[in-house]
């Protein structure tokens, strides 16, 4: 037994040797549907989930003759992700055409940007283990989607809503090193992407879609390993999944004495493995050149400057000020802003709000966790909640006044969700007002100090907490609403004083 102990123990302890041997180079291609009502291409509707070829016309079902009409907001789209990635921008630009046998889109070529893009040499920052992180962005470019093949037993249908969808591919370098980097790496972009509207990154949409070029090679050595890359990567888990198998299997194939060869993998999301699908894809020859029926773009400056000026704060900023102007911590900031409209809502309530200190940190706690639990129950987004900014922070300012009890605010919150009323009218509805009435108090203390004489006696002898249950008592009798500050001096001066007679 300790022997195969020893045997395994030795086993792992090389696999941990020679995993520190190698580092990993990533680089991806993103690619994200641009948000725009129709397709690139024609006037056909991007909805999603319609009748299968509902969304069609004679372009983008490629009819001999028909005609590619250029949608500008696609290229607005694309030029404003590339300037708030720091991008340069090529004012002149164009379309080439990548021809290939695409059995889901019937021209059997794609209108793509080749030599042009509209979008290079960007960077993207972000925080990976306490330390700052950028990775260079080769290009941005603007291209067509195709359609869907859906596979039956023993035949295929087309649908073509999908095909003349605009794209925008962002292609990285490759200086990404694990799965966990290349994680934070696209949820990072995804949040900058969705706060610029550009792309509503949906994944289950299909909206957000990667390819992984991976390759290893020693520590120390200075060219790239073989490059294989990973096709048509649906969610950003898949893509550290893949990326962790992946390493694992180049790695076992250098110490096994073998050879990473260059390829095209797919993902098996069932197996949880990486599957060779093409090799040697450097061979292929797309025959690009300028796509005939559409003319080059020339972007004129005022559009660029435009464009930039529409570019909002982006979250990483975003959450440093929210840190420093509403004193949160970094936690919770970086939740606030993880989407602009959650960032908006909470910005809005704390600008509601009359108490600007204790405010911003309760809101933030209410939003986390009261708001947003209910939001996902009836699967709402937050700009369709139906408690708005205002309302919230209304709702705050009563419990930081004293004016209601935590416990009282809840019971209202649920009535504020279900009927969008504003707390005040909630509270005399309900008959919620809160008992500030001191003779009723003094009568309900003096009741909760007999059935609580232990805990009476434990605060006079010097045991502070015991104070807690007679309050509980006398919140309890109140069904919640005597004034909680009221009832705690009103106590204290009744055990004083009966402390005094003794
Ligand atoms: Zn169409």
């Amino acid at each position: 037994m300790l022997v195969n102990i020893l045997i395994l123990n030795n086993k792992i302890n090389k696999v941990n040797n020679e995993m520190e041997k190698y580092e990993t180079m990533i680089g991806l291609e993103v690619h994200m549907q641009i948000n725009t009502k129709s397709k690139i291409f024609c006037e056909c509707s991007t909805d999603f989930g319609c009748q299968p070829n509902s969304n069609t016309c004679v372009i983008c079902t490629s009819q001999p003759g028909a005609l590619p009409l250029l949608n500008k907001q696609a290229i607005e789209a694309v030029v404003k992700t590339g300037l708030a990635l720091n991008c340069k921008i090529n004012v002149a630009s164009n379309f080439s055409r990548k021809q290939y046998f695409y059995p889901d889109l019937p021209k059997n070529y794609q209108i793509t940007q080749f030599s042009l893009p509209l979008c290079y040499n960007g960077t993207l920052k972000f925080i990976y283990k306490d330390k700052e992180k950028i990775i260079n962005i080769q290009r941005i470019h603007l291209e067509e989607d195709a359609g869907k093949l859906i596979h039956k037993d023993n035949y295929s249908l087309l649908d073509l809503n999908r095909a003349g969808i605009g794209l925008m591919e962002l292609v990285t370098s490759p200086e990404l090193h694990s799965a966990e980097e290349s994680f934070i790496f696209l949820n990072t972009l995804k949040d900058i992407v969705e706060y610029l509207a550009t792309s509503q990154c949906n994944m289950e949409q299909g909206q957000m879609r990667c390819d992984v070029n991976i390759s290893i090679r020693q520590v120390n050595q200075q060219t790239l390993g073989t490059k294989v890359e990973i096709k048509n990567l649906n969610s950003i888990s898949a893509v550290q999944d893949a990326i962790n198998y992946e390493y694992a299997r180049q790695i076992k194939t250098l110490t096994d004495g073998g050879k990473v060869v260059q390829e095209t993998r797919a993902w098996d999301s069932k197996l949880n493995i990486t599957k060779s699908t093409r090799p040697k894809e450097n061979c292929l020859d797309y025959r690009y050149f300028t796509e005939p029926n559409l003319i080059p773009l020339n972007l004129n400056d005022t559009l660029i400057t435009k464009l930039y000026k529409e570019i909002p704060e982006l979250p990483y900023l975003r959450k440093q000020r929210f840190m420093v102007s509403y004193q949160l911590n970094a936690y919770d900031a970086s939740y606030l802003t993880s989407t602009k409209l959650l960032a908006d809502y909470y910005e809005k309530a704390v600008k509601f709000s009359k108490n600007n200190k204790i405010a911003p940190k309760l809101l933030a706690n209410w939003i986390a966790t009261e708001l947003i639990s209910k939001l996902n129950v009836s699967k709402l987004n937050i700009d369709k909640s139906p408690v708005t900014s205002e309302n919230l922070a209304k709702l705050i300012d009563l419990i930081i006044s004293g004016k209601i009890s935590g416990k009282i605010a809840k019971q209202i919150f649920v009535e504020m969700y279900k009927t969008s009323i504003d707390p005040v009218t909630l509270i005399n509805k309900m008959n919620m007002k809160q008992i500030s009435n001191e003779s009723i108090i003094i009568a309900l203390c003096n009741e909760s100090i007999k059935e609580n004489s232990k805990a009476a006696f434990e605060f006079q002898t010097g045991k502070v907490k015991a104070i807690d249950y007679i309050v509980g008592t006398v919140m309890k009798k109140s069904k919640g609403k005597a004034n909680p500050q009221l009832v705690v001096k009103i106590i204290k001066e009744l055990l004083k004083n009966s402390v005094n007679k003794i």
